[in-house]
């Protein structure tokens, strides 16, 4: 297959585990005789240093022309000042409008091997395997904003279609997994919310009868993500509430380092990064935990470009590097000693290299 696939490194450690993706994938063309085309561009602050802007044309020109769109991390202290009139966020934003990607999917697959590294006990970690899908371009993120000397004001706003896609995406995805759909919003108390329950229950009835339904409130989805993790299988909800959850799940696989996710709209073209940002805390040390950044590429492979097979190959590899005892330094056992970022995208290479 011919693919053309933008990379954007960004700032922080984004550029060390974009670096380690790109080597995954050329193996993966070498091996399964594939050819990628990749193109690095800037985005982020590293993009405001070199053209003032956080998505400069260029970048947005390639994304456009590219099957599938890999991002490292945006953002840090060099440009954190709130009175800046441009942020590196604003790349990230306007790169997922202009890709019309509204899904975020985050798969929360534990390993056994990892299981110490979670501070959760391994009988409730045992099996967990979820995939977590949040609405994106919606909600209280993005309603109106007010802000006055003596009160605020958030808007949250939710619109039938917008609720609509979200949740065929996640049933399908259901449908192709254990057939079960949590649904979490908090229609106790907020309107949107009784949208979302109201659309979410006529379209699943509708559409996919044969998908097992629980719909919970977000407080007690908080409580049963930690005590029966195993139980979910595809959770959808609403942008805040999906923001939210997705991070405390992190916690379930030991370290917001594993976790990759893929941004998907109605075009197969979708945005891959791992969810976690640009650590400038260990940026530039050679020690950043590339297996989120390498699990997004697999992501990457199913997704926009159907290849099943090398994206399996992909999850295969970073499961054998890790029950080989390949451990970089946020998910070492005290004590023990630790791979670099370097050595352990090798290890995952010549795993990848000996998978069936
Ligand atoms: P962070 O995810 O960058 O880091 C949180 C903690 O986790 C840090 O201690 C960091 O060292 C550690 N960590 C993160 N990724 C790791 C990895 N791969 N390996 C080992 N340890 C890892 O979150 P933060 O510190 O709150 O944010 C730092 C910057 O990143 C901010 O500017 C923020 O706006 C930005 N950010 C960007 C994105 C994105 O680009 N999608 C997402 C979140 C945060």
């Amino acid at each position: 297959m011919e693919a053309l696939i933008t990379l954007l490194p960004g700032d922080g450690i984004g550029p060390e585990v974009t670096a380690a993706a790109h080597r995954v994938l050329k193996e993966v063309a070498t091996r399964f005789e594939h050819n990628f085309e990749f193109d690095v561009q800037l985005i982020g602050g590293s993009a405001i240093d070199a053209t003032g802007e956080p998505l400069p044309e260029d970048t947005v020109a390639s994304c456009e022309r590219s099957d599938a769109v890999f991002l490292g991390a945006v953002g840090g202290p060099k440009w954190s000042d709130p009175n800046a009139a441009v942020r590196p966020e604003q790349g990230l934003l306007n790169l997922r409008s202009v890709l019309g990607v509204y899904a975020n999917l985050r798969p929360v697959k534990v390993i056994d091997e990892l299981i110490s590294a979670s501070p959760l006990k391994p009988e409730i970690l045992d099996g967990v395997d979820m995939i977590v899908v949040r609405e994106l371009t919606g909600g209280i993120y993005f309603g109106e904003k007010i802000r006055e000397a003596t009160f605020a004001t958030d808007v949250c706003r939710y619109q039938t279609d917008e609720i609509e896609r979200i949740v065929r995406m996640a049933a399908r995805l259901a449908e192709g997994r254990r057939g079960k759909l949590c649904s979490v919003d908090k229609a106790n108390v907020l309107e949107t919310s009784r949208l979302w329950r109201d659309v979410t229950s006529r379209l699943l009835r509708d559409e996919f009868p044969r998908i097992e339904v629980e719909t919970l409130l977000v407080d007690a989805a908080a409580m049963h993500l930690l005590k029966r993790p195993r139980d979910f299988d595809v959770i959808v909800t609403e942008n805040m509430f999906g923001d939210i959850l997705t991070d405390e799940a992190s916690m379930l696989v030991g370290s917001l380092g594993m976790l990759p996710s893929a941004s998907l709209g109605d075009s197969r073209r979708g945005l891959y990064e791992p969810i976690h940002g640009s650590a400038p805390d260990i940026a530039g040390q050679g020690i950043a935990n590339p297996c989120g950044a390498i699990a997004s590429a697999a992501l990457l492979l199913r997704h926009s470009l159907g290849l099943n097979a090398e994206a399996n190959a992909i999850e295969a590899a970073i499961t054998s590097a890790l029950a080989g005892g390949a451990r970089t330094a946020d998910i070492a056992e005290t004590g023990l000693g630790h791979a670099s970022t370097t050595e352990m995208v090798d290890r995952i290479v010549s795993a990848l290299r000996e998978v069936e």
